[in-house]
């Protein structure tokens, strides 16, 4: 019941350890060993739970075993998220665990001014977490290009279909390649949410705690 038993990369390791994590949550203990082996995941979780650590440390994982350059308007792994205030904590979780992989991570959301964020899309990026709203603009604007997507991230699903997103969550994954990982994480699973796991996840992994 230790970090070290997932076998992750040591520098994840070591950024967990300075981040005084001494044991994983039971999410974490649930969804790591699916994610790291390659499986589509649903996790049934609140927030609090630790779910954010859940998905973000398999995907650095992933990413730092096989670093590869994402094309400018790209990223690897796309996380969306139904808030700003969302977006910013898990764009804080990846760069914390990530620290010493030397990753990129940008983050995206609406209320803002566009440049920035175009700045950073235009290096091309490994982890993208953004807001579906703003993250369509910037499609439709082809200042991003998600072709290149490797991990699929759905967080807080449930409070994302309740604030309208649906539409754009499904005109963003239109975009993407069919071959991919998808998390999905909801606290909640009423129909509609089990209804877009049937058409977007592939033989799933459920976790719940
Ligand atoms: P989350 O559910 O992802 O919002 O995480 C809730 C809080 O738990 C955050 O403040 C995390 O930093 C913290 N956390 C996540 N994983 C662990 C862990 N394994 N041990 C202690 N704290 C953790």
């Amino acid at each position: 019941n230790s970090f070290t038993d997932f076998g992750l990369a040591a520098p994840i390791l070591r950024a967990l350890a300075a981040t005084g994590y001494s044991s994983p949550t039971p999410i974490q203990a649930q969804a790591i060993p699916p994610i790291l082996a390659g499986r589509d995941v649903l996790g049934i979780a609140q927030t609090g739970t630790g779910k954010t650590a859940a998905f973000a440390l398999p995907i650095l994982h992933h990413l730092a075993q096989r670093p590869l350059r994402a094309p400018r308007g790209g990223c690897r792994a796309l996380i969306l998220s139904p808030t700003r205030e969302l977006a910013s904590q898990i764009a804080e979780n990846f760069r914390t665990y990530g620290a010493g992989l030397g990753l990129t991570v940008g983050v995206v959301f609406g209320g803002v001014a566009h440049g920035p964020q175009l700045k950073a899309l235009a290096q091309g990026l490994d982890v993208l977490i953004a807001t579906p709203g703003r993250l369509l603009d910037h499609i439709q604007a082809r200042a991003a290009i998600l072709g290149t997507v490797e991990f699929l991230v759905l967080d807080e699903v449930d409070r994302m279909l309740d604030l309208g997103f649906i539409r754009p969550i499904r005109r963003i994954v239109a975009e993407l390649p069919r071959r991919r990982q998808n998390l999905f994480f909801s606290a909640t699973m009423p129909d509609d949410i089990r209804k877009l796991v049937g058409e977007l996840l592939s033989d799933p992994v459920e976790v719940a705690v």
